[in-house]
């Protein structure tokens, strides 16, 4: 059985006051609320050693991006050894903020999972369809293409986990329907299996994430192949980013 996965994506939100609501999540966690359930906090990287430090054996951290290299002239950028380094051991990868704002195509996200792995973290890599290609049926043909461009050789449970975020469900309060989850997930799945063994493609967690909040968690972790959550608004609310761990037992 898998162990469901819910991670916060806290995006460019998050200042050394916001690590108020980091204590209540690792107070709630250490209360056993979310037992049975791995929990994650990706905050901005100027809080991750501050984040670490509240959090330690209670949640892991992640970031929520890293360069492909591991050192040099990239002013700004972030190695996922640098990551590492601070108490990281995860990173989202791909996300479709990142693929938008920063032109990040499958290739480069390849090499960002690339990265990851390198330093020893584990890659949440993001793929999800925008409005205009679910309108034109294209969903599963995008998902494939971004499975295969973004996602090296050599992915394994422990190195790996997908979120399936459709761009329309992000921050715009509509999720998708169980129904099309539930499709999603199975696309992915079944894609997973066939490139990496069925051993491997089974036990890779693949995430939902776009809109999840507490009154809606419940069914969304619960639909067939969901093995947790991507949460971005809710996460920064300890009660809020709680129930919805509590709701993936
Ligand atoms: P929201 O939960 O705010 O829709 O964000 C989802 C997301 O992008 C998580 O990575």
């Amino acid at each position: 059985m898998t162990t469901p996965l819910i991670a916060g994506n806290w995006k460019m939100n998050g200042t050394l006051r916001s690590l108020t609501e980091l204590k209540g999540i690792a107070d709630a966690i250490k209360d056993g609320r979310t037992e049975g359930t791995d929990v994650v906090v990706c905050p901005p990287a100027t809080m991750l050693s501050a984040s670490r430090g509240i959090l330690h054996n209670a949640a892991k951290v992640g970031g929520q991006d890293c360069h492909a290299e591991a050192s040099g002239a990239h002013t700004g950028d972030v190695a996922a050894e640098m990551l590492k380094d601070v108490g990281a051991t995860y990173v989202i990868v791909g996300h479709s903020e990142r693929r938008a704002d920063h032109g990040e195509s499958d290739e480069m996200v390849r090499a960002k999972v690339e990265a990851a792995w390198r330093a020893k973290l584990t890659a949440i890599v993001c793929i999800g369809e925008s409005q205009e290609e679910r309108d034109e049926g294209r969903t599963l043909d995008r998902l494939g293409e971004q499975l295969a461009g973004s996602l090296p050789d050599g992915a394994t449970a422990d190195n790996l986990v997908v979120a399936y975020e459709p761009i329309w469900a992000i921050g715009t309060g509509r999720t998708a329907t169980s129904d099309d989850v539930a499709e999603a997930h199975g696309f992915i799945r079944k894609t997973l299996s066939e490139r990496f063994g069925g051993d491997t493609g089974s036990a890779i967690r693949i995430l939902y994430g776009g809109s999840v909040k507490p009154d809606n968690a419940f069914d969304l972790l619960h639909t067939e192949n969901v093995d947790g959550a991507l949460v971005g608004g809710a996460s920064l609310k300890a009660e809020d980013f709680i129930a919805i761990c509590e709701a993936a037992a």
